[in-house]
């Protein structure tokens, strides 16, 4: 028997939540069963939690979009009992039961296996927020973006895909703008490596066609009138990396900084993306996330503490990543 956080559905379509006691023989198909050690809460399994989004596609659910811990037991010639195995995405804790829990059974397709340099925790601290920034930046250097062209902007500063992406940036030698809402968390932005502090507020409401070049490229968590407004101040020739939409789905942009200025959207997903591409993002976290910064935007709650969690990410008072230990 194992322990899981399971959600389910109202009849009112509502969401409830308990930790639940599961045999192994209720977890779903899969080739490799796994003793879950650390998952994580992200913006989309607050999403879900809370039921705040249709994000569950099936119920009963155990959310939980990554994973990391032990292999139990493996169908796949790609692992063996006793290895350690990281997880992100795959339409886990959406369609299929996720890391919330004390096992998981999933497809070794899915897997990548734990990098050395990092814990079971640290994998956890990083989780999709972290390989999605890793993702945004390697997809600006790819663009062209170099630390030599000029400031970059990362918004949704506070939260874990842009915590993540100030320190990485800063430590590729990017000068890092941070954006956030929370000027109280200007200590904490700069500690990571944020080079100046610019309030939200000046990114957030409809702003013009085509503005004054500030950034030579932009990790953008938040999506709406910020990322427009970015892109309109985007440098000539720059890029942007948008991956999230915190603020909103929409984006109420022009395109004259596109045909004048010779930018380009970056889009970044990280769910589906395919192993070669997460195995790289994985392997540069490994190589270059100084893992003293990862320790200090981290904070470590239990499974019945998760959904607790869930509601803070959903009103935006999270402060860089949270990890949640299973066996607590
Ligand atoms: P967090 O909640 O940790 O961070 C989001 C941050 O956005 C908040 O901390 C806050 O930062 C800012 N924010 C919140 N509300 C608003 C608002 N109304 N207007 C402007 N800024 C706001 O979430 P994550 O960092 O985990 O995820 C960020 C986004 O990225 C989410 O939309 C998520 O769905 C998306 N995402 C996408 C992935 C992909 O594959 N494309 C993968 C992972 C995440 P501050 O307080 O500093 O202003």
């Amino acid at each position: 028997m194992f322990q899981a956080l399971v959600l389910e559905q109202n009849e009112d379509k509502s969401v409830r939540h308990s930790i639940q006691s599961l045999d192994e023989s209720a977890l779903p198909d899969g080739d490799v069963r796994i003793a879950v050690e650390y998952s994580t809460i992200n913006y989309k399994d607050g999403l879900a939690i809370t039921g705040s989004a249709p994000v569950v596609r099936k119920f009963p659910m155990v959310p939980g979009v990554d994973l990391a811990g032990k292999v139990i037991e493996s169908a796949n010639p790609g692992f063996q009992a006793g290895d350690m195995v990281v997880h992100n995405g795959w339409g886990v804790g959406e369609g299929h039961w996720g890391g919330l829990a004390q096992q998981a059974r999933l497809k070794g397709d899915w897997l990548v296996k734990l990098p050395s340099a990092f814990s079971t925790r640290q994998a956890m601290a990083i989780g999709t927020a972290g390989y999605t920034s890793m993702l945004c930046v390697q997809a600006l250097e790819k663009a062209g973006v170099t630390p030599d062209k000029g400031d970059v902007i990362v918004t949704g500063a506070a939260g874990g895909v842009g915590s993540v992406a100030i320190a990485l940036l800063a430590k590729r030698g990017y000068r890092v703008i941070a954006s956030t809402g929370r000027a109280s968390e200007a200590d904490y932005l700069k500690s990571l490596g944020a080079a100046e502090i610019i309030d939200r507020t000046e990114l957030s409401e409809k702003g013009r066609a085509l503005g004054k070049e500030r950034w030579a490229g932009g990790v953008d968590a938040v999506g709406s009138h910020t990322l427009a407004n970015i892109l309109s101040q985007i440098s000539y020739g720059g890029a942007v990396a948008a991956c999230g939409l915190a603020q909103g789905g929409d984006l109420p942009a022009s395109v004259y900084p596109f045909i004048l200025r010779g930018i380009s959207l970056l889009g970044i997903d990280s769910v589906m993306a395919p192993r070669a591409a997460r195995e790289a993002a994985w392997a540069a976290l490994a190589q270059e996330l100084d893992t003293s910064k990862l320790d200090e935007m981290t904070r470590e709650v239990s499974l019945s503490e998760a959904p607790a969690v869930a509601a803070e990410i959903m009103q935006g008072r999270v402060r860089g990543r949270v990890v949640v230990n299973t066996n607590r």
